[in-house]
């Protein structure tokens, strides 16, 4: 059935652009790269001048968030434009590639398509002419790559200079004489944040300024927050920090004594030796946590501008839409956190920076709500072609142009579901509008609310808080009327979903 709805949109998809306008498109993501770790954004901890090079000559979103802050779900949605209760994905449930996904449509319309890095879906890649992914999570240094054929070791070197020239590679040998379609996507900055030599030496030392919420102790909050193991205080490994295993340890020990969570630690502090504990030790974890995430980072940076020049040595820059982000945001210490997960701003939200000197503005900026379901709608779009009606995405196209269509939304749906899972982050769902955000951690029957203008950093609930019962009450009816909008009223996801459910697309067809 599947098979025959795929060919029906194929055929319907005739692509109407002729072949010389059609862009190509250049998807780099990274993973786990908050936006406020980028100049462009305001970044207070960091300079990334090529991905704020993307920003000066094409247009800047502010507000764009994930559906749902976790690496594979994420992936799943944006190859999909389907939130995770349709495409299957609610967590790191195995992606059913027969799926229609915006890769196999633009491939049968005539692109040529790749995907190069990390993949994290658990099943081979369809719809691309040339893929060469990391294994699962992929290794910082000496890279596995698989490929439909076999699998290739890239001994001695770091997994983003790999990815950045693979896809260099890939624009150097596409066919002439039609557009492609790159998926480029960064192991970078994952955990556990290794640097490689030069980076790691960079930042070695620097220091960070903290965020402002750092210290939050929860207050107001609900019993979530309070449970969460991915505190910056209590909850990174001794790998996460690299402290060095005593010698004499071997094989399983050494593995145990590296996933430890230490409690102090005795280093050198302006040539002492002094050991930390307490709230110093929180300092000294976040200083090294963050070192080494925006060593990270700045070598994605680095490989991000060798792909632009690239594009300009082939003279390709003009019609090839070049697009950088993260399959979500990261807790850079905000609320004494590390990790994604919650609905919290600086995990919902992601980079998002598109270049497309064709058709985009330079030095622009959209504050319109967009999400990781709107990608695959966008880039088939600006292909010239239809956006099949399974996609709950929007387009971004008209934005990207300079005229956003007034009835564009002013709310968005978000959930998480690993409850239990890594980190012991509840599960949630919650609505997110222009000015406040309402979170419901359903397992616990706890409300969030907050107001994003007056606490933008969402230190107060004020949910039960008198003055609050009209607000409340519109804001549960517009999460209500989101979960019917996006077909997801029914619960279905309570437990991991089995892949491969026709369910809820269907009754999305017929509304
Ligand atoms: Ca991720």
């Amino acid at each position: 059935m599947r098979t025959l709805l795929l060919a029906f949109c194929l055929f319907a998809l005739l692509p109407s652009a002729s072949a010389a306008d059609r862009p190509n498109i250049i998807f780099i993501m990274s993973d786990d790269h908050a936006a406020h770790a980028i100049g462009a954004y305001g970044s207070h901890v960091n300079k990334t001048p090529n991905l704020d090079r993307l920003a000066r000559d094409g247009m800047i979103f502010t507000s764009v968030f994930a559906t749902n802050s976790i690496c594979t779900p994420s992936r799943a949605a944006i190859l999909t434009g389907q939130y995770s209760h349709i495409n299957g994905v609610t967590m790191f449930n195995r992606f059913d590639s027969s799926r229609m996904t915006v890769a196999r449509l633009l491939q049968a319309a005539g692109y040529y398509t790749g995907m190069i890095g990390k993949w994290h879906l658990g099943s081979d890649p369809r719809g691309f002419d040339r893929w060469e992914i990391l294994p699962g999570q992929g290794a910082y240094t000496d890279p596995i790559f698989y490929t439909a054929t076999g699998e290739k070791t890239y001994t001695g070197r770091y997994v983003t200079d790999v990815i950045t020239e693979l896809g260099i590679d890939f624009i150097d040998k596409r066919p002439r004489g039609r557009p492609f379609f790159l998926m480029l996507h960064h192991k970078a900055p994952h955990r556990p944040w290794e640097p490689d030599a030069a980076h790691g030496a960079r930042f070695a030392g620097q220091w960070i300024p903290e965020p402002e919420t750092l210290w939050d102790t929860y207050e107001t909050r609900s019993d979530a927050l309070h449970e969460n193991r991915q505190r910056i205080a209590r909850d990174l490994t001794r790998r996460d920090l690299k402290l060095p295993p005593p010698a004499d340890l071997q094989g399983a020990a050494r593995a145990d004594w590296l996933a430890e969570k230490p409690e102090s630690v005795t280093t050198m502090v302006e040539g002492k030796r002094v050991t930390l504990t307490g709230e110093a030790l929180t300092r000294w974890k976040y200083q090294r946590y963050m070192q080494d995430y925006l060593a990270t980072v700045q070598s994605v940076d680095d490989g991000v501008g060798r792909v632009l020049e690239a594009l300009d040595r082939h003279g390709l820059a003009k019609n090839t839409i070049v697009v950088y982000t993260s399959d979500q945001g990261f807790f850079l210490g905000d609320h004494g956190l590390f990790d994604k997960r919650f609905m919290y701003e600086e995990s919902l939200r992601m980079p998002f920076l598109v270049r497309w000197p064709a058709a985009i503005k330079a030095g622009s900026r959209s504050d319109a709500i967009a999400l990781n379901v709107d990608f695959a709608p966008t880039f088939l779009d600006a292909a010239g072609l239809r956006v099949p009606a399974e996609m709950q995405g929007r387009s971004l196209l008209p934005i990207l142009r300079g005229k956003t269509p007034s009835d564009w939304r002013t709310s968005m749906y978000y959930r998480y579901y690993h409850d239990p899972g890594d980190h012991d982050t509840r599960a949630h769902y919650g609505v997110r509008t222009r000015t406040h955000k309402l979170i419901y951690f359903w397992k616990k029957d706890q409300w969030e609310l907050f107001d994003l203008v007056n606490d933008p950093s969402e230190m107060h609930n004020l949910y039960g808080q008198p003055g609050h019962e009209a607000l409340t009450a519109a804001l549960k009816e517009e999460l209500a009327r989101l979960k019917r909008a996006v077909g997801d009223e029914d619960q279905l996801a309570d437990e991991q979903l089995p892949n491969g459910v026709d369910g809820p697309v269907a009754r999305l067809r017929g509304t």
